[in-house]
């Protein structure tokens, strides 16, 4: 699971405070892929970038901005840390949580899969 994605994911069991949801992280490997400045700066509008650079920072990448940087046209260093982040790490085992107190409900991501899939009596 890419961290693209946690930026989208919310809990599906409940409707409010779900998201983000909060990751663990067991195992996580870099795949690399070409860099393309195009892709990655269409995306940058469409990220919670707050979100991202939380999870980021949390998961050890203490240098992560906090926002987005000025200028990020042409700021190379931080647009590779970004594609780095959202398309060459993959979070293959470890586990999601809702950040709801009275749901906390967790998702497990197995082989770089969360599984987001109620059981029959939670849905
Ligand atoms: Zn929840």
């Amino acid at each position: 699971m890419r961290l693209l994605v946690h930026n989208l994911l919310m809990c599906n069991k409940c409707d409010k405070n779900n998201y983000p949801l909060k990751i663990e992280v067991n195992k996580s490997v870099i795949m690399e892929l070409e860099f393309k400045k195009d892709a990655i700066l269409k995306l940058i509008p469409k990220l919670d970038f707050e979100v991202l650079s939380n999870t980021v920072r949390e998961l050890g990448f203490k240098q992560f901005p906090k926002q987005i940087p000025p200028n990020v046209d042409q700021d190379l260093v931080f647009l590779k840390d970004l594609h780095r982040v959202l398309f060459e790490t993959h979070i293959m085992d470890g586990q999601l949580t809702c950040p709801n107190p009275s749901c906390k409900r967790n998702y497990p991501i197995t082989n770089g899969i969360p599984n987001m899939i109620l059981t029959e009596d939670e849905q």
